[in-house]
C-alpha cells in the first residue's frame, strides 16, 4: 500500500475532510487533491490538514484548457493555470496534472500549437514555484473538446518543442493510453528523458456505457494494467500508482465499501 494513492474525484461523494479520514484508514498513503475540493477552503488550512493525515500529497488536478478560439479565452486559460500553480504551492503539491483542452472547431494542429504556448507561458512560475506540470495524454476518443494530446508521442513532442524543460514532463493514464502499440517504447522514452511524473490506474470496461464516468475499478476491464504498470517501474520509477475513477456506478453507493474495493484489487493487482 505504500504506492497506493487515490485521488478526491475518485470517491466524488466524500468531501476532503471525509477523504482525509477515509483514505489513510485503509492503508492509502497518498492523495491526489482535485481543485473542486478545496472550493471555499483556506489552503494553509488544506495543506496542515494533509500533513496530520499523514498522507502525502501526490498532485492537483487539473491545470490545462490553453486552446481557445479567442485571445481573451486563452488568456483567462493562462491565468487559471497560474492560480493552479499558486494553489499547488500553497498545499505543498509537488505536480499539476495538465488536461490540454481542444476546442471544437479549431483544428488539432492548431489546438497543439496553443497548448505549447500555454504551456510555455505559465512554466515560469512553475520553476519558481518548484511545481511540476504534468501533460496527461488523453484517449482520442476526447479529442473534440477535452485534449488534442492524444498519444505519448504527441506530449512527447511538446517537451521537445519547449526545449525539454526540466518541470514538464508527462503523466501516464492507462485508460488513456492502453490500446497504443507505441506504448512500452514511449514509456521508456519518458524514463531515458526525466519525464515519467505520474501513473494512473483504473480498467476499461466492454461495454462502457458513459464516454467519462464510466471507468472501471482495477480488475472490471480489459487494460493489460499490470503490464504496463511494470513497463513504468522498469524505468526507475517509484511514484504512487495513483486510482482515478469516474463513475456514476461507484459514485452511487457506499464509499467507505468502495474504498474497500479499490485497496482489494489493488492488492490483487500487485499480489
Ligand atoms: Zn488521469
Amino acid at each position: 500500500m505504500s504506492r497506493l494513492c487515490v485521488h478526491t474525484i475518485t470517491t466524488k461523494p466524500l468531501n476532503l475532510d471525509q477523504c482525509l479520514v477515509e483514505f489513510p484508514k485503509r492503508g492509502i498513503s497518498g492523495i491526489t487533491i482535485w481543485r473542486q475540493a478545496l472550493e471555499g477552503r483556506e489552503l494553509a488550512t488544506v495543506k496542515r490538514q494533509i500533513a496530520d493525515s499523514g498522507m502525502e500529497i501526490v498532485s492537483l488536478c487539473r491545470g490545462g484548457f490553453f486552446p481557445s478560439s479567442t485571445a481573451a479565452g486563452r488568456r483567462a486559460a493562462i491565468d487559471d493555470n497560474l492560480l493552479a500553480i499558486e494553489q499547488a504551492n500553497a498545499i505543498g503539491a509537488p505536480l499539476i496534472v495538465l488536461v490540454c483542452g481542444a476546442v471544437p472547431g479549431l483544428s488539432l494542429m492548431e489546438s497543439r500549437k496553443q497548448i505549447a504556448d500555454g504551456i510555455a507561458a505559465v512554466l515560469p512560475a512553475a520553476e519558481q514555484a518548484g511545481v511540476k506540470l504534468a501533460i496527461e495524454p488523453l484517449h482520442p476518443m476526447y479529442a473534440d473538446d477535452r485534449s488534442a494530446v492524444n498519444t505519448m508521442r504527441q506530449a512527447h513532442e511538446i517537451c521537445d518543442a519547449l526545449g525539454s524543460p526540466k518541470m514538464l514532463g508527462i503523466a501516464v493514464d492507462v485508460y488513456h493510453v492502453w490500446w497504443d502499440p507505441e506504448l512500452k517504447e514511449q514509456i521508456n522514452h519518458a524514463g531515458r528523458t526525466g519525464r515519467l511524473q505520474a501513473f494512473h490506474i483504473c480498467d476499461w470496461k466492454t461495454p462502457t456505457t458513459d464516454l467519462l464516468n464510466d471507468r472501471g475499478l482495477m480488475g472490471e476491464g480489459c487494460i493489460n494494467i499490470r503490464q504496463i504498470s511494470d513497463w513504468v517501474d522498469a524505468t526507475g520509477f517509484t511514484g504512487h500508482r495513483e486510482v482515478e475513477i469516474f463513475s456514476h456506478k461507484w459514485w452511487s453507493g457506499d464509499q467507505g465499501e468502495f474504498l474497500d474495493q479499490i485497496t482489494s484489487s489493488y492488492a490483487r493487482l500487485y499480489a
